[in-house]
Parts: C-alpha cells; structure tokens; sequence
C-alpha cells in the first residue's frame, strides 16, 4: 500500500508537485491521468524514490519515504516490493529476454541460476511468451518487449507495480494485447498504479481514476465517476480530447 500526504517535488524554481494526498490500497488498480506536464510520471518516480520527495510524507509498504536520506539496504527493499514499467521498456538489448529476467533475481535478491529461470519461464508463460525465451529484445515486436518488460517485472515479486504509459509506444494494433495481460494481472489482486491516456482500461479495469491538473490532484474517486461524471469543466475537457 501507499499512503501520500500533500507530498511536494520542486525541480529547482518549478514546482511540479504542489500538495498531494492520497493512498493506494492493497489490491487496488488505480489510474493517473492528467495532460501532458501535471506530474503523472514524477509522482510515480516518487513512489519508487527514482525521486525523491521535498515535502509532505510518503509510506511505501510501511517504509517512510519523507526523509532526504535512505539507506541502500532501504532502497534495495524498496526496488524489489516496488516494480516498474516504462513507456520505452527499458530492456538490455545485449542479454536474451531469459537473462533480462533473471538479472535482477540473481543480482538483487541472490536467486540460483536454475530457480531464477524457472520463475522466469514460468511469467514468460504467463504473459503468452514461452516461446520466446531465448530471442534477444531486437526480435520482439513491441508489444512483445512490454510484456517481456512486465514479466521481467514479476519476476523481482513486487507487491506493487507502477506502470508509466504503458502503451503509448505501441502500435495501435499492438495495444490490446499489453492491455490484457495488465488486465490479468489486476484480477489477479495485483496492486497496480498505472499513468494511462487509455480511457477504456481506467474505466473497465481501474478501480480508482485520479485526475492530476498542474500538480495538484482535481478529481478523484470510481474509475466510473471519474471517467463518465466528470464534475469540473477541466476533466470534461481533458476527457473530450481524449476520444
Ligand atoms: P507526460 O504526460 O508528458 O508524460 P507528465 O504528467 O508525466 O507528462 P512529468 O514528467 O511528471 O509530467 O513532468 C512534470 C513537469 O516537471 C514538466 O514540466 C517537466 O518538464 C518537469 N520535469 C520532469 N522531470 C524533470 C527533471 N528531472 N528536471 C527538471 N524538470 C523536470
Ligand atoms: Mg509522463
């Protein structure tokens, strides 16, 4: 779980986050959107410590995240409970997809060669990979690398995963299938915060939509609410663009 309380982030004189609470709970899928700019990828950074908050307070799986200082043992806690899914993937193209995924097991959490794997194959199953163990990054299609990108994800079992626009760099015919697995994984119980400009799967598949404007969170509540009663002209515009 996540709490956050009128958490700030200042890049130099640019206040990016100005005062946001909320919380993410177990099990909970909940959807950021906003416009290009609000602070949807720099409050997920947050949440991660990729950034590190300027003031409020920040509990990540029970670790305080209000203080400038961490310890590594802390972070490496935090990285492992906390996985995370970028727009570019991110995957190393020098190493086949089976050792993109049992890098950080073996590394961080000190798995056997021979478990990692086994781990390894077995989400590469799950996300309707098998087959593609052994092929380096440059082979897959993109929607081949994200969902690589999520098993490799899983494989650190994460009890929570940040995705950042998982999608949007995807060929429109190469979405569904990203979305399925992510979808999946959400009926799963996995607790999920996901930055999305995909209505449709915050609507169906969030439980929670948060509507960020200019750092600031303007509207929250059931992805139905949110999404089919926006309440403030903003979201209605925001949402009107969108389709
Ligand atoms: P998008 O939808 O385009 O991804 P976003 O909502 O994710 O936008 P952020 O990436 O969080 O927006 O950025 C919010 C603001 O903070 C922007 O004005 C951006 O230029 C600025 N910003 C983000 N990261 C940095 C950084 N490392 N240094 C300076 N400014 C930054
Ligand atoms: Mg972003």
């Amino acid at each position: 779980a996540i709490a956050f309380e009128n958490i700030e982030k200042n890049f130099g004189s640019l206040k990016v986050l100005q005062g946001i609470t909320g919380s993410i709970n177990r099990g909970e899928v909940v959807a950021v959107i906003g416009s290009s700019g609000c602070g949807k990828s720099t409050l997920l950074r947050c949440f991660n410590r990729l950034e590190t908050i300027n003031g409020g307070r920040l509990v990540v799986n029970g670790m305080d995240l209000s203080h400038p200082k961490l310890s590594q043992t802390q972070l490496r806690r935090l990285r492992s409970q906390v996985g995370m899914v970028f727009q570019q993937f991110n995957l190393f193209p020098h190493l086949s997809v089976l050792e993109n995924l049992t890098l950080a097991p073996r590394q961080v959490l000190g798995k056997s060669r021979s478990e990692s794997e086994e781990q390894a194959r077995f989400y590469l199953e799950k996300v309707g990979l098998a087959q593609k163990a052994e092929v380096y990054p440059e082979q897959l299609s993109g929607g081949q690398k994200q969902r690589v990108a999520i098993a490799r994800s899983l494989c650190m079992n994460p009890q929570i995963i940040l995705f950042d626009e998982p999608t949007s760099a995807l060929d429109p015919e190469l979405v569904g299938e990203v979305l399925l697995v992510m979808q999946q994984l959400a009926q799963e119980g996995m607790t999920m915060v996901v930055v999305t400009h995909e209505m449709q799967f915050a609507r169906d598949v969030a439980h929670r939509v948060i509507f960020m404007d200019k750092g600031l969170v303007a509207e929250e509540g059931s992805a139905r609410e949110v999404i089919t009663e926006p309440k403030s002209d903003r979201l209605r515009v925001f949402l009107s663009r969108m389709s």
